[in-house]
């Protein structure tokens, strides 16, 4: 049997280019910006957990942007740019698509991104808080990393905020007769969103009221207490580094489920710029 390729990756590579339309605070932590212009016409949506490479504005205030968008291609000619015209590149999810003609703000395609606000010293997260119709962006598709097997029936997603969009995206693109059970961790009540969930998913927001708690611990410890089908659970787990490989290992060791059937992703680790 061959083996399960780990990711859906976007059939043609390319950075494309776009430009803000919009931006407004949706909730006490969060930042929708939409993206727009002709240089979205190249972009595909995928749906589910559909994750691209962001290219902003550098140190200088410029965007200068790769032009090859191979995976190791572009990387290199980043470390060839010098530190002050690097663009700023950090990783984040489709949260809504409108194809060209179905936008809100204009005739393009528009592309909605949720930006978590976790602090001004942090450079993409700053950047979606100051972001004004017009500022230019850079954008690299990489797919989608949700994939539940064919032999599961159940699916458990689990993540802090940063995963939200991810979540939301395969709850609302996942077959309407889907089973399972999502835990999201968020710092505010108020930063709860629809997600158009199949009506057999069980929604559970945990809200971490106390700010010297470490994001991931209060869902971990609630994946820990659910109770979970004997068999045929595909598990989908992503945010900061030590929830997602935490979760997983419970997942491996206490319950059984095999390896295979578990994606997981760090999106971030705490103390560390992903840059
Ligand atoms: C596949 C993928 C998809 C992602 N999708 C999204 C998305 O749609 N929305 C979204 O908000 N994030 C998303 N992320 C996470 C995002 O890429 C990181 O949070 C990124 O580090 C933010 O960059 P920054 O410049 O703001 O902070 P950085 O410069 O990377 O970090 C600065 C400081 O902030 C801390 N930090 C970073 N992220 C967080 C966080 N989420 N919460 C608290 N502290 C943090 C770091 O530990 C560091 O101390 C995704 C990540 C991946 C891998």
């Amino acid at each position: 049997m061959s083996k399960r390729p780990k990711y859906v990756k976007p059939e043609h590579r390319e950075i494309l280019t776009a430009q803000v339309l919009a931006s407004k605070r949706i909730s006490p932590n969060f930042v929708r910006v939409t993206l727009g212009g002709e240089g979205l016409a190249g972009f595909t949506a995928m749906g589910f957990d559909q994750w691209f490479r962001l290219f902003m504005p550098g140190r200088d205030g410029s965007l200068k942007l790769p032009t090859s968008a191979s995976s190791l291609g572009w990387y290199a000619q980043y470390l060839m740019m010098g530190k002050e015209h690097r663009p700023l590149v950090r990783n984040y999810t489709v949260r809504d698509y409108r194809a060209a003609g179905f936008g809100e703000f204009g005739s393009t395609a528009e592309l909605d991104i949720d930006f978590y606000s976790h602090g001004d010293d942090s450079p993409a997260s700053a950047w979606a808080s100051g972001a004004t119709p017009g500022d230019k962006v850079g954008l690299l598709d990489e797919g989608i990393t949700y994939q539940a097997p064919e032999h599961t029936e159940w699916s458990l997603l689990v993540g802090d905020e940063s995963a939200l969009p991810g979540i939301a995206g395969i709850l609302r693109s996942a077959p309407r007769g889907l089973e399972g059970a999502a835990y999201l961790e968020i710092s505010h009540a108020e930063d709860k969103q629809e997600l158009g969930e199949p009506e057999g998913v069980r929604v559970h927001w945990l809200v971490r009221t106390d700010p010297r708690a470490p994001t991931g611990a209060l869902v971990t410890d609630a994946v820990r207490r659910a109770e979970l089908p004997a068999g045929g659970v595909y598990g989908f787990v992503a945010g900061e580094q030590k929830l997602a490989a935490g979760v997983r290992r419970h997942l491996v060791q206490d319950r059984e489920i095999p390896k295979a059937d578990i994606t997981f992703t760090g999106y971030w680790r705490v103390g560390k710029a992903a840059g």
